[in-house]
């Protein structure tokens, strides 16, 4: 859990998958540079094309983890975000959102985690 605060781990691994895009992307245009020398130009496509297929495997894997984060509204902005695990932070205003510690070891409370709940404190 920890290296993890302050920042959503949905939007951090959206950023690595964006950031292996442009790598690849430049990593092939320098390789376009060295199209006289062919091994070395071979190096940089294969190295770009190895970064783009990386990213699309993130991507993929952020489809899927998606669908195991939670929707909650985030009691500070009031914005709905989603949270990974236990411990994760809003989207949109990095509020940190832990999950009370008590719980853990316990059964998963779905009603923490549900906007719904957070309506019926009043709190929208
Ligand atoms: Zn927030």
């Amino acid at each position: 859990m920890m290296g993890l605060k302050y920042s959503s781990k949905i939007n951090k691994i959206r950023t690595i998958a964006l950031g292996l895009i442009f790598a690849g992307m430049i990593i092939m245009y320098i390789g376009l540079l060295f199209r006289n020398i062919e091994w070395l130009m071979l190096v940089f496509m294969v190295l770009g094309v190895i970064a783009i297929g990386l990213s699309t495997a993130i991507y993929f894997w952020i489809g899927l983890l998606s669908t195991k984060a939670v929707s909650i509204v985030c009691p500070e902005c009031h914005a709905q975000t989603k949270m990974l695990g236990r411990v994760d932070a809003c989207m949109y205003c990095k509020q940190p959102l832990t999950m009370d510690p008590d719980l853990d070891g316990e059964e998963f409370d779905e009603k923490y985690n549900s906007g719904k709940y957070w309506k019926e404190q009043g709190k929208k």
